[in-house]
């Protein structure tokens, strides 16, 4: 897969409000409150809501320090999930 090209079309980028984080919220709601499921949904939320606020796309680490090059633990942590 390849990045550049006239073709290319950048994913749109995480925003608050948009329509899948509407969907995390509805599926979250659906659930009955501090239940394993939504927890997982609500972490899952937090984890979009990141994304947004710090503009990151989704296939990629998006730091709570807003800034993946200071992070240290946290990002080699995800790189590994990956693996
Ligand atoms: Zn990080």
């Amino acid at each position: 897969m390849t990045r550049s090209g006239p073709s290319f079309q950048p994913e749109p980028l995480p925003r608050r409000g948009d329509q899948f984080e509407q969907w995390l919220k509805a599926q979250r709601e659906e659930r009955e409150v501090q239940s394993s499921e939504w927890r997982t949904l609500d972490a899952l939320l937090d984890t979009y809501r990141l994304h947004a606020d710090t503009g990151t796309p989704l296939d990629q680490h998006a730091c709570e320090n807003g800034n993946p090059d200071d992070c240290y633990g946290c990002y080699e942590a995800a790189a590994k999930e990956q693996q």
